[in-house]
């Protein structure tokens, strides 16, 4: 029987969650849920300098608010002695060495292979050296660095985005899996975790595609099967640019600041550099139905910020009055005018923050836009405007009213009127915005 289907998003909390590994985040949370198995949030934080418990809280925050809920969370910190044991294993099995070059020695190594037109690749001098010439490197130099002994052959896999992969393990140095101080590097932790935690299908960003290389060969020597593995293109800006260096304010947090809806977010990241179009979902249930990775392609993904908006725009018009009973509270409309007041703006905004706008226009009243030649005509039609409060004939009534005494009609009565009362070109309908202002500032 197939082990059940068992995914895990592992971020480092060495930072917030930004739209780079949001979308390694849903496409596993997709995988799991799609077939009823298991996503496990998997924290990677064995480097006790960068993790930052701060970062733990805000990526536990960052998905709860999207509603991409974890069946299990896992601290690599609290497994390190599975990681020890698993490195003795290597150690016994002969594909565990030291080796104690500096950074400097070889930096110099690989520039001078460089030189000769020669990959980059650690040249194993480690592994000539003697017992006793070890012991005089750790006394001089301390504990050296532990390398996994690659096997220089091929290493393949069938991925699920990029297709038949093939590295030639020749190409690629020796990875390092303790640092000299004893630290247990990531490459070592997840290869133990996907394993022991019965991790089915590894998704990540292409950037790890080496890093899968060498995973598959240590899962062997370990003696485990791998899982399958995909690995998305990376995102680039609308032009093709590189999103790295804007990653940092493309957190989630930063877009939730902005007022980005979760399912604008994620109806967007379950779509984009797949060969489906973007719709909106607002149901967690019909992503999960739709979502399938075969579509996605290895081409690098374009992502616009400034998609976020529209959608989240038409997720908005999509809640009741109660959904946003809060934010209407907060902003102090009265209650007696929410209903209205939603079913007037909703219409008009990309963000909850739209209405701040659109209430204090209610309230305080417009700067007027009035053309040099709408002057005269604004000012008669102002004249005739009715008592306050209006009412939903008001528009109608007033606009009659106007268009008899001016001989105005059509957009040459309309337009002026509008930008005279919103100081806008578009927007509500007027018949509907009328009863909801409180404040005529043309009139002043
Ligand atoms: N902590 C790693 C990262 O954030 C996890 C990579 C993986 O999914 O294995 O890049």
């Amino acid at each position: 029987m197939a082990s059940p289907t068992t995914t895990r998003f592992a971020p480092s909390p060495t930072g917030y969650i930004h739209v780079g590994n949001l979308r390694t985040a849903l496409m596993n949370y997709l995988i799991a849920r799609k077939a009823g198995g298991t996503f496990i949030l998997r924290i990677d934080d064995t480097d006790p300098e960068r993790s930052k418990e701060e970062y733990v809280d805000g990526i536990k925050q960052d998905l709860e608010w999207l509603g991409l809920h974890w069946d299990r969370i896992e601290r690599q910190s609290a497994r390190l002695e599975q990681y020890h044991a698993a490195a003795e294993d290597l150690r016994a099995k002969g594909r565990f060495y030291e080796a104690f070059e500096t950074p400097t020695e070889l930096d110099l190594k690989r520039k001078k292979q460089l030189n000769m037109s020669k990959p980059p690749v650690y040249d194993r001098a480690a592994l000539l050296l003697t017992d006793e010439e070890k012991d005089a490197l750790r006394a001089e130099r301390g504990d050296g660095v532990w390398r996994f002994k690659l096997e220089q052959q091929r290493i393949e896999w069938q991925d699920g985005i990029l297709g038949d992969i093939s590295i030639d393990a020749a190409s690629v140095s020796d990875p390092v899996l303790i640092r000299g101080d004893g630290q247990i590097l990531y490459t070592l932790a997840s290869v133990v975790d996907d394993t022991e935690m019965g991790v089915t299908h590894v998704v990540r960003g292409s950037d790890h595609v080496t890093n899968t290389a060498t995973q598959i060969q240590i899962m062997q020597a370990l003696g485990h099967d791998h899982p399958s593995f995909a690995h998305h293109s990376l995102l680039t800006g609308p032009k093709g640019e590189a999103l790295s260096k804007r990653l940092g304010v493309l957190a989630l947090r930063d877009l939730r600041e902005q007022g980005v809806q979760p399912f604008a977010l994620l109806s967007l990241m379950a779509r984009l550099g797949s060969s489906d179009t973007v719709e909106l979902r607002t149901d967690m249930a019909e992503l999960i139905d739709g979502f399938d990775i075969d579509r996605f392609g290895a081409a690098p993904t374009k992502f616009d910020e400034r998609d976020l908006f529209p959608l989240t725009g038409r997720y908005l018009q999509t809640l009741e009055v109660d959904d946003v009973a809060d934010k209407l509270a907060a902003l102090g409309v009265p209650e007696s005018k929410t209903a209205q007041f939603w079913a007037v703006t909703k219409e008009n905004i990309e963000t909850l923050g739209d209405l701040d706008t659109w209430w204090a226009m209610c309230r305080d009243g417009a700067d007027p836009v009035i053309e040099d030649d709408d002057k005269d005509f604004v000012a008669e039609a102002v004249a005739l405007l009715p008592e306050m409060p209006f009412d939903e004939n008001t528009w109608r009534n007033w606009t009659a009213t106007v268009k008899d005494a001016t001989g105005r009609k059509g957009r040459g009565l309309f337009r002026p009127l509008r930008l005279a009362l919103t100081g806008q070109e578009h927007g509500p309908e007027m018949a509907a915005l009328m009863p909801l202002l409180q404040v005529i500032k043309a009139k002043e």
